[in-house]
C-alpha cells in the first residue's frame, strides 16, 4: 500500500461527518468536551456581548460590570482538558502531516503536465485555518518597502497632484491601479495573489472587483468545507487556536481560571482570569489578570496599517501584508510600549506574558470588576482636576521619557482606579518621529483638552497650548487650521530629515523584554 493509502485509511474522510477523528476511536477514553464547549459559547456569543454592552451602558452605577457569569476555563478540569488539549494538537499535528503527505502525492501525479489536478478538497486544514509554524516569525525582510514611497505620493484632500497639464488625479489609472494591487494584499492570509507590487502590477478597478469578489466568496468557502462552528473566521472572538493557547496558559498554571469576558471590542477582546503560579521565581504572577486576545478576524485591522507601517521600528518587517503576522505585531507593540510605560512608572498595565496574539497583563480594577473608564465616572470637581494634572504629566512623561505618542488617548482609554487615572490600549501607540506622530499627539491633545474643559477643570489648557506643553515645541499658531498645517510642515521636515539620514536605528533591549511564553 501507497503512503497515502495508509494515511487515507488513518484519517477520516473529509466529509465522514463533524467530529474528529479521536472522538470515535479514542485511545485515551472519552473526553467530556460538552462542559467546556457550553460555557465559552455562551461568554463567546455575540448576543451576550451586546446586551452586556447595553448593559454597562445603562448602568448608573459604574459597579455594574460586564462580567459573564461564572469561569470558563478553570484549572480544576485539568485531567480532561489536558487529554482534550493533547488529543486536539495530536489530531492538529496529524491533519498537517496528512496534508504535507497529500502535497507530495499532488506534485508527483501532476508531474511537469500542463493540466493538473488538485487535490485541495480532500486536505483537512484548509490554507485559511492553516497557521503552521514557518509562519511564525521569519519576517520579510526586503531593503525596499513597496508601502513607504520614496516621494510622497498620497492624493491631497484636493483629489489631484500636479498643475496644469500634469494634473494627476486619484482616478488616474497608474496610480489607481498600483493601490488596488497593494490593497489587494489586504484580502485574507494564504489568499494567494502573488508579487504584484514586486511586478509593478496595475489592477483596473475592474480585475480588482473580481478578485475582491473571488477572494470573499474564498473565504466563504473556505467555511463551508470545515463547516465545524468554531471554526467560523468572521463572528467568534476565540478561535480553537486561542483557545488552546488560553488552556496551555491555564494548564501550565500561570493562570487559575480564566472567568469571563470584561469587553469585546472591534479588534479584540479582553478576558478577566485570576494569577496562578509562575513558572519562574523572579516573576511573579498578579493576583488578577486581563487577558487581551487580539482578534485574529481578518478584516479588521486593514484601516490600522498606517499607525504601524510608518513606525519604522517595525518597518522592516511590513513589507507584506500578512493580516496573521500584523495581527501578532499589534500584541507586540502593546507589549513593547506598556513595558516603556511601567519604566517610566506610568500607572498601566504590568505586561506577565505575551503568545502570538494573546497578551497577559495585570487586571486594573478589582474582584473582577474592571475599574470604569474616565468616561464613565462621576468625579468631584477636586479629582478631576487632580486626574487633569495627572494627565498632562503622564503625556509629557510618555513624550519624554517613554519616547511614545498614545494616538488613542481620550476617556475611553482611561481608567479611574485608586485615586488615579490609569493609561491602557497603547497597541497603536507611536513614536513622535513617526510620519504622522504630531497629528497623532494633537488628536490626544484636543480629546484631553475638550474632556476636562467639559468636566469643569477651569485651569485645563487648550487643544494647543497643550500641544506645545506636551511636546516641547513652541508652535505660535492662534487658529486650528494654521496650527495643524505647521504640524504637518514639522512632519515633513522630519521625514525629509530621516530619508536623508537613513533610517533611525532603535532596538527594544533597553525595555527588558518579558519573557514570550513556550509550549
Ligand atoms: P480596545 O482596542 O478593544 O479598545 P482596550 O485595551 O481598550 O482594547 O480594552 C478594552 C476594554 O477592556 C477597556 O476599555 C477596559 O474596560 C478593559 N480593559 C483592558 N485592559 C484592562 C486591564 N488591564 N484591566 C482592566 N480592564 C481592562
Ligand atoms: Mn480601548
Amino acid at each position: 500500500m501507497d503512503s497515502v493509502g495508509v494515511a487515507a485509511a488513518a484519517a477520516p474522510s473529509p466529509d465522514a461527518g463533524p467530529g474528529p477523528a479521536w472522538q470515535s476511536k479514542c485511545p485515551w477514553g472519552t473526553p467530556n468536551t460538552t462542559s467546556i464547549s457550553c460555557s465559552l459559547a455562551d461568554v463567546m456569543s455575540e448576543q451576550l456581548a451586546k446586551e452586556l454592552q447595553l448593559e454597562e451602558e445603562n448602568a448608573a452605577f459604574p459597579e455594574v460590570v460586564a462580567v459573564a457569569e461564572g469561569p470558563f476555563i478553570t484549572g480544576e478540569n485539568t485531567d480532561t482538558s489536558s487529554d482534550l488539549m493533547l488529543a486536539q494538537m495530536l489530531q492538529m499535528e496529524f491533519d498537517r502531516e496528512y496534508d504535507a503527505q497529500l502535497r507530495r502525492e499532488e506534485k508527483k501525479i501532476n508531474g511537469d503536465s500542463k493540466v493538473s489536478i488538485s487535490f485541495e478538497n480532500y486536505r483537512k486544514v484548509h490554507p485559511y485555518d492553516s497557521d503552521s509554524s514557518e509562519d511564525e516569525v521569519d519576517w520579510q525582510d526586503t531593503r525596499h518597502d513597496p508601502y513607504r514611497a520614496d516621494k510622497p505620493t498620497t492624493t491631497p484632500r484636493r483629489g489631484f497632484i500636479g498643475k496644469g497639464k500634469d494634473i494627476t488625479t486619484k482616478h488616474d489609472e497608474v496610480v489607481c491601479g498600483r493601490k488596488n494591487t497593494a490593497r489587494m494584499e489586504n484580502f485574507a492570509p494564504e489568499f494567494q495573489v502573488g508579487d504584484g507590487i514586486g511586478m509593478d502590477l496595475k489592477l483596473s478597478n475592474q480585475v480588482f472587483n473580481a478578485l475582491k469578489q473571488h477572494a470573499y466568496s474564498e473565504e466563504r468557502r473556505s467555511a463551508r468545507l470545515h463547516e465545524k462552528k468554531e471554526h467560523s473566521t468572521a463572528e467568534k472572538a476565540v478561535d480553537p487556536k486561542t483557545r488552546l493557547l488560553l488552556y496551555k496558559m491555564v494548564n501550565a498554571g500561570m493562570l487559575e481560571t480564566i472567568t469571563g469576558c470584561i469587553s469585546t471590542g472591534k479588534e479584540s477582546v479582553v478576558f478577566h482570569a485570576y494569577g496562578g503560579k509562575s513558572a519562574t521565581e523572579d516573576k511573579v504572577i498578579p493576583p488578577e489578570c486581563a487577558i487581551k486576545v487580539f482578534k485574529t478576524t481578518l478584516n479588521e485591522f486593514k484601516n490600522r496599517d498606517k499607525y504601524i507601517k510608518d513606525d519604522y521600528r517595525f518597518k522592516d518587517r511590513f513589507s507584506k501584508l500578512n493580516p496573521r503576522k500584523i495581527i501578532r505585531m499589534w500584541a507586540e507593540k502593546e507589549m513593547h510600549n506598556l513595558t516603556r510605560m511601567q519604566n517610566a512608572g506610568i500607572p498601566c498595565p504590568q505586561v506577565v506574558i505575551l503568545k502570538k496574539h494573546v497578551l497577559v497583563m495585570s487586571f486594573i480594577g478589582k474582584d473582577q470588576i474592571p475599574a470604569p473608564k474616565l468616561k464613565d465616572v462621576t468625579l468631584s470637581s477636586e479629582d478631576m482636576k487632580k486626574a487633569y494634572y495627572q494627565t498632562l504629566s503622564m503625556m509629557q512623561q510618555l513624550c519624554k521619557e517613554c519616547n511614545l505618542v498614545h494616538a488613542d488617548l481620550s476617556e475611553y482609554n482611561m481608567l479611574w482606579h485608586d485615586g488615579k487615572v490609569w493609561l491602557i490600549d497603547v497597541s497603536q501607540s507611536v513614536e513622535p518621529t513617526h510620519p504622522h506622530g504630531l497629528e497623532f499627539l494633537f488628536r490626544d491633545c484636543r480629546n484631553v483638552a475638550q474632556f476636562f474643559q467639559k468636566g469643569g477643570v477651569t485651569e485645563a489648557l487648550n487643544e494647543r497650548e497643550l500641544f506645545n506643553a506636551v511636546s516641547g515645541l513652541n508652535i505660535t499658531a492662534d487658529n486650528e487650521v494654521d496650527f495643524q498645517a505647521e504640524i504637518e510642515a514639522l512632519e515633513k521636515m522630519n521625514e525629509d530629515h530621516v530619508q536623508n539620514h537613513g533610517k533611525k536605528l532603535s532596538t527594544f533591549s533597553s525595555d527588558g523584554d518579558p519573557p514570550i511564553y513556550d509550549e
